[in-house]
């Protein structure tokens, strides 16, 4: 299975609105977290955006500004049954009391779908869970799914000078487009048949210009 970038879940806005959902993970440990810095970066069309970026933590540039906090988010592998689709969402990490309240219930958390409902209308809102009648969502989801390792988190991570440039410039800076393992093989054989030695080398997975809110 490919292992891409997740859409972002991004329902439950309003106070008061709910969704169906199934947590990818067997226990709260498993939900990825990570300390994060609020930004904003530059669209093409010259309107700014907010985005996550994670914290360097040692020699941190986002740290070093001021009023440029760090903050916890948890990113919760999720199935949203609205679409039925397989998701990533981004929330405060008291989502997780939440999750470990089912737990308390049940060994494995993909076990169950539950109905999560919104109470709040500001940032700071909080997500009140209950278990779904089971009968309405069948369990036929992708087993590999649960505790999967997800392609965000290996590609989350600006360097430091990456940082340094967007804290100048307002953007990051480009990075090489992203060459998957088959295609390096295969321009790598071409150059070999051609007796070519390769002048740059092979872009990385660090390399992948994420389109992710880090
Ligand atoms: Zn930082």
């Amino acid at each position: 299975m490919e292992n891409k970038a997740l859409l972002y879940f991004n329902g439950l806005v309003e106070d008061g609105s709910s969704c169906y959902m199934r947590f990818l993970h067997t226990k709260p440990s498993t939900v990825e977290t990570a300390t994060v810095h609020k930004i904003k970066v530059k669209q093409p069309d010259g309107t700014e955006k907010t985005k996550y970026h994670k914290c360097l933590e040692t020699g941190c540039p986002f740290c070093a500004i001021e009023n440029c906090y760090a903050l916890q988010r948890g990113y919760f592998h999720i199935i949203d049954y609205t679409d039925n689709q397989e998701k990533l969402w981004s929330r405060t990490p008291r989502l997780l009391k939440e999750l470990e309240v089912l737990a308390q219930e049940y060994e494995n958390l993909h076990e169950v779908v539950v109905k999560v409902t919104r109470v709040g209308d500001d940032n700071r809102a909080d997500y009140k869970i209950t278990v779904a009648n089971q009968k309405n969502f069948p369990d036929t989801f992708e087993k590999e799914l649960i505790d999967k390792p997800l392609a965000q988190f290996q590609y989350m991570k600006r360097n430091q000078d990456e940082c340094i440039a967007f804290i100048r410039d307002g953007v990051f800076p480009e990075r090489k487009a992203f060459v998957s393992k088959e295609e390096y093989k295969k321009q790598k054989a071409a150059e070999q048949a051609n007796a070519q030695k390769p002048t740059t080398p092979a872009p990385t997975k660090e390399d992948i210009e994420d389109s992710l809110p880090f």
